[in-house]
């Protein structure tokens, strides 16, 4: 690796069916998955457990740090399983819509297609002349009939395409207010905190208040607390967004839903809006779906693929996520070395230029705090003198992105005190994590700065006698950085 191409922005893979084959996701980390994340809206706990164990033991025995994000369901309706796994739709024919378990009763003279879904409430909430959207808005139906006992509906479809079992459903124009968390996401919370994921991934929030309610849900159970990330991919979401992006812990441009929730065509311009809301705030944003959608059957992605990469890497994303590419993609490996060569082109090229425009105190939102503005101060004299790396010892997550929000070109060496904080910086863009590995003795940011100083050697981004920032904290102010250095890397 060289300072060219060492890669800044992060990558998450979705895990699934494709990453179980043997030896896929040791080479997914080798290739520079930084993120493993898990679906709960699929697969079952026992599936879920076997993979995080996977990716566990995987990430020590390459050294890597790679963060668990697992993603709660939330309120959304999902098809049942189908009899096939799969069914077309034909534009023009009538499906009925009926509870899992109901399909008898279904049952109609004139034979038309049924399909059976998860919830009785979907069934509910459904008007005549509504739109209903299957499988991430690829099929649209028209709500043509409803009767409540049995529960079903009857709809044409307007525009066909093929569903499969566990097809997400978008009402859009319904308000259904179920409350997040629903005890379906109850149960996965508590199952995430039992395998230790650095992050959950609060699905359709709404506003501020839902992360709350998640969060009390938390601290009324036991065990270390997850840091959450907010999925936005609902309208209402959009109108409270500074709110949400403050109660949260990091954020989701969660394009699959937002692209049928929301007018597709504003896409672009609400992934650059939530972005920078999210750099504003310091939190870590990640840009979700269809990135290298092609990828799920063929070898080379598309260019509007390439180009939409790079273009989230323009906005300001911290990572991008791979999701049925990774989890039941023909190439996942192939998916993520292709990511991994956008990244690093962009970056080499635009890096510079975002790091001078966020660290120009007239853009950034301004580094007031005592400690972003020592932070700030360190990104500029890292500009400045040319440094190989800024290296800091940290304690919180929040030390860590009070530097990583001004976007420094040079790696962020980060000697995390735990292997809890040295994950979940795996997903902060510009930050290399490592833990320490020596016992706390004294002369502490020594050690760490030994540490960091290695690392950077072996992996070929500084030589004998380069010059580093060094920010770290003397202890007067507790944990709490208040020391800026210029250092030499000698051995
Ligand atoms: P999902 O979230 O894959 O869990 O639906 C991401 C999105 O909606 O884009
Ligand atoms: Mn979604």
């Amino acid at each position: 690796m060289t300072q060219s191409n060492w890669q800044r922005t992060k990558i998450v893979c979705t895990l699934g069916p494709a990453t179980d084959r043997p030896g896929v996701i040791e080479r997914l980390i080798e290739a520079g998955m930084d993120v493993a994340r898990i679906n709960t809206s699929h697969g079952d706990h026992a599936d879920h457990a076997r993979r995080i164990r996977q990716v566990r033991q995987a990430a020590h025995a390459l050294g890597q740090p790679v963060a668990l994000l697992m993603d709660l369901p939330g309120p959304k309706f999902r098809l049942a399983d189908l009899p096939n796994g799969f069914c077309k739709l034909e534009e023009g024919t009538i499906v009925r819509l009926v509870v899992a378990g109901d399909e008898a009763k279904g049952a109609s003279a004139d034979n038309c297609c049924l399909l059976p879904v998860r919830s009785r409430e979907l069934l509910q909430a459904l008007r005549i002349g509504e739109p209903v959207f299957l499988a991430d808005g690829s099929v649209e139906l028209g709500v043509k009939s409803v009767t409540a006992n049995p529960s079903r509906a009857d709809c044409q479809v307007r525009i066909g395409g093929t569903v499969r079992s566990g097809s997400g459903i978008n009402i859009p124009e319904s308000a259904t207010d179920m409350l997040i968390p629903t005890d379906e996401d109850r149960r996965h919370l508590a199952f995430a905190v039992s395998q230790e994921a650095e992050w959950v991934g609060v699905s359709f929030v709404q506003s501020a208040g839902d992360l709350a309610r998640v969060r009390a849900c938390l601290s009324a159970g036991p065990g270390i607390k997850p840091l959450l990330m907010a999925k936005i991919e609902k309208r209402r979401a959009l109108d409270d967004l500074d709110a949400i992006v403050a109660a949260s812990d990091g954020v989701m441009v969660a394009r699959g839903d937002l692209g049928v929730e929301t007018d597709l065509a504003e896409i672009p311009i609400v992934q650059k809006r939530i972005i920078s809301v999210a750099n504003a705030q310091g939190r870590p944003v990640i840009t979700a779906t269809q990135m290298l959608e092609s990828m799920v059957e063929h070898e080379h992605p598309t260019r509007a693929e390439v180009t939409d990469v790079a273009n989230a890497v323009l906005d300001g994303t911290d990572a991008v996520m791979l999701s049925a590419e990774t989890a039941v993609g023909e190439f996942p490996v192939a998916a993520v070395r292709f990511l991994q060569r956008v990244l690093t082109a962009t970056e080499e090229v635009y890096g510079g230029r975002m790091a001078r425009d966020r660290m120009n105190p007239a853009e950034t939102a301004s580094p007031n705090e005592a400690g972003n503005a020592l932070s700030f101060a360190a990104c500029l004299l890292a500009a400045r003198l040319g440094a190989r790396a800024i290296i800091a010892p940290v304690q919180s997550m929040e030390t860590a992105l009070s530097v990583a929000r001004f976007r420094p070109q040079a790696p962020l060496v980060m000697v995390a005190d735990s292997v809890r904080l040295y994950r979940s910086l795996a997903l902060v863009r510009g930050i290399s994590p490592l833990v320490v590995n020596a016992p706390d003795n004294g002369a502490e940011p020594q050690a760490r700065l030994a540490q960091a100083r290695e690392w950077l050697f072996t992996h070929g981004l500084a030589q004998e006698d380069d010059l580093a920032v060094l920010l770290s904290a003397s202890g007067a102010a507790g944990d709490k950085a208040d020391t800026l250095q210029t250092v030499r890397l000698n051995s």
